[in-house]
C-alpha cells in the first residue's frame, strides 16, 4: 500500500491514476466497500475518461467524497503546444509542482502513437540529448505518465480516433522509474484499462543491466529497446556514460538473456552522429556484435541537432552505406522516418527551451 500512502509521507495526496485496477480492488476492500466499486471506478477512469470525483454518478456520495479526501487528480497545464507539418504534435505540460514534461502524439498510417516522458530531466547524461542537460528532478508517479496517455486520448476523442501504440521514450530513463513504468504498463494493457495491445508498446532503455534482467523475467509482450549508439565500450562510454555502470559486454550478455527468456526480438537504437560513430568500420563492428541476435532489428537514427551539444549530421548517402553493411551482415536495418524536427520535437528540446525562460 506504499502508494496510498503516500499522503501520510509527504503531505500530498496519490493521483487516481496511480493505482492499478490490483490496488484499486485492495483499496476498496480496505475501505469496507463492496468489491464491483474498483471496476466501476477504473471504468470511470479509463473508459469514460472523466476529470472530477463528482462525474462518478453511479458511485455513492459517501464513497465519491472518501475519494476526494484520499486522491487528487493529475494537474497538467498545457504550457505549449506545437504542431509539425507531418502531424506530429508536441505538448509542453506543467505539473502541479511547475515542473515541466514533454508527450508527443504521432500520427502514423497505422495510428496515433504517443510518446510519453517518464522522469523529469534525466541524470544518465547521454551526451547526444537534452533532456539531460540539467540532470534528474524527480521521478513521475505512475499517474503523471498515465495522464499523458489519457490527455492524448481526450484530444483524440474529439474526432473519434485512438491511441493505438505507445513509447516510452520522452523524458527520462524508464529502467530508473522501474516500479511506475510498470503501473502504467499494467494500466495500458488491462482491458478494463486503456486496453492497448502489448506489442504495440516499446520501452527504451539506456541500458540499465540490472532491469533488462528483471523485465525480462515479467514475461511480459511489450517490446523492448535498447539505445546502443555505439559498437564498442570505448565509443560506447564517450557517448553514454551509463555504459561505465554497465559496460557494453555485460549488457550485450543481459540482452542475450532476455531474447532467451522471452524469445521477443530487440530493436537497437542506433543514433548517427557525424565523423563519431557513423563510419563503415562502425557498422562492420556492430554487424559483428550483433550477429548473435538471429531476430536484431537496428533502427538508425540520424541525430537530431542539439543547440548545447557539438553533433552533426551523418549524410544521407552515409546513412545508407551503413545500412548496407548492417544488412549485408543479415542484420536487419531501418532508418528511422523523422517526425516532428520542424518542431523541437526530439526528445527534451522543449522542456530545454523553457527552462531558458526561467521555469523548472
Ligand atoms: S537519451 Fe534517454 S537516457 Fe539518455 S540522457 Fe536522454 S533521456 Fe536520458
Amino acid at each position: 500500500m506504499k502508494l496510498i500512502d503516500r499522503d501520510k509521507q509527504d503531505g500530498t495526496k496519490p493521483y487516481v491514476y496511480d493505482l492499478s485496477l490490483e490496488e484499486w480492488q485492495e483499496w476498496i476492500k480496505l475501505n469496507g466497500e463492496p468489491g464491483f466499486r474498483a471496476g466501476q471506478i477504473f471504468d470511470w477512469l479509463y473508459v469514460k475518461r472523466i476529470s472530477s470525483f463528482e462525474e462518478m454518478s453511479n458511485l455513492p456520495k459517501t464513497l465519491r467524497d472518501k475519494l476526494s479526501q484520499h486522491f487528487d487528480f493529475v494537474t497538467m497545464t498545457e504550457v505549449a503546444k506545437y504542431a509539425s507539418k507531418d502531424g506530429t504534435v508536441k505538448f509542453l505540460f506543467e505539473l502541479s509542482d511547475k515542473n515541466a514534461i514533454e508527450t508527443v502524439i504521432m500520427k502514423h498510417s497505422y495510428g496515433n502513437s504517443v510518446c510519453v516522458t517518464t522522469q523529469v530531466g534525466c541524470r544518465i547524461g547521454c551526451t547526444f540529448c537534452a533532456s539531460t542537460l540539467t540532470g534528474l528532478k524527480r521521478n513521475l508517479t505512475p499517474g503523471e505518465i498515465i495522464a499523458q496517455v489519457v490527455k492524448s486520448q481526450q484530444l483524440l476523442d474529439a474526432t473519434g480516433e485512438r491511441v493505438s501504440s505507445i513509447v516510452i521514450m520522452g523524458i527520462g530513463e524508464p529502467f530508473e522509474n522501474y516500479d511506475a513504468m510498470m503501473t502504467f504498463l499494467k494500466v495500458m494493457i488491462h482491458p478494463k484499462g486503456l486496453n492497448i495491445g502489448q506489442r504495440h508498446i516499446t520501452v527504451s532503455t539506456s541500458g540499465i543491466v540490472p532491469n533488462i534482467y528483471r523485465f525480462a523475467d515479467e514475461q511480459t509482450q511489450v517490446n523492448l529497446a535498447i539505445s546502443i549508439h555505439a559498437p564498442n565500450d570505448t565509443l560506447r562510454s564517450k557517448l553514454m556514460p551509463v555504459n561505465r555502470r554497465f559496460p557494453f559486454a555485460q549488457l550485450i550478455e543481459a540482452c542475450q538473456y532476455y531474447v532467451a527468456k522471452t524469445g521477443r526480438r530487440i530493436t537497437f537504437e542506433y543514433a548517427l552522429m557525424g565523423g563519431v560513430n557513423d563510419q563503415p568500420e562502425h557498422a562492420e563492428e556492430l554487424a559483428q556484435v550483433l550477429k548473435s541476435f538471429p531476430m536484431a532489428h537496428v533502427n538508425l537514427i540520424p541525430v537530431n541537432f542539439v543547440t548545447e551539444r557539438d553533433y552533426v549530421r551523418t549524410p544521407r548517402d552515409d546513412i545508407f552505406t551503413f545500412q548496407r553493411i548492417l544488412e549485408r551482415n543479415k542484420v536487419n536495418a531501418t532508418i528511422r522516418r523523422e517526425q516532428g524536427s520542424d518542431i523541437a520535437a526530439a526528445c527534451g528540446q522543449l522542456r530545454a527551451k523553457h527552462m531558458e525562460s526561467g521555469a523548472r
